[in-house]
């Protein structure tokens, strides 16, 4: 099952973190936090998120380990998940896509732009059932 408005936010930095959870809040998403792979790996599984947002770079496992484990289990073959990692990261972004991630965001994260993305990366998933 997953809730058509929850996001859950993998990210360890917590200026970020704020960041993503103030501006999704404001745009109505409902904001579901860890702050580590395994945690996100958990909560991905419990939360029964529409969409995750994945920064690669955590304190234990990586972001692509973290989606490997999130679709090991199966609540979480289908979740569009998306990576988030610095402009700078030209490998990681090439990457991410071969890794299975649905598409990724550049930190830094525009508040602007992010409610958009987001919605955006929800739509995708919709039309393609
Ligand atoms: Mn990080």
């Amino acid at each position: 099952m997953t809730l058509g408005r929850r996001i859950l936010v993998v990210e360890d930095n917590e200026l970020n973190l704020k960041l993503v959870r103030d501006v999704l809040g404001h745009a109505g998403f409902d904001v579901v936090e860890a702050r580590t792979g395994e945690e996100g790996v958990e909560l991905a599984s419990t939360c029964g998120p529409a969409l995750i947002l994945m920064d690669l770079q955590l304190p234990d496992i990586d972001g692509a380990e973290a989606l490997r484990r999130i679709r090991s289990n199966e609540h979480g073959r289908t979740v569009p998940v998306v990576a988030v990692t610095a402009f700078a990261m030209r490998a990681d972004r090439e990457r991410a896509v071969d890794d299975g991630f649905a598409g990724y965001i550049e930190k830094p994260i525009s508040t602007r732009e992010l409610p958009r993305q987001v919605a955006e990366y929800l739509t995708k998933e919709d039309r393609l059932g």
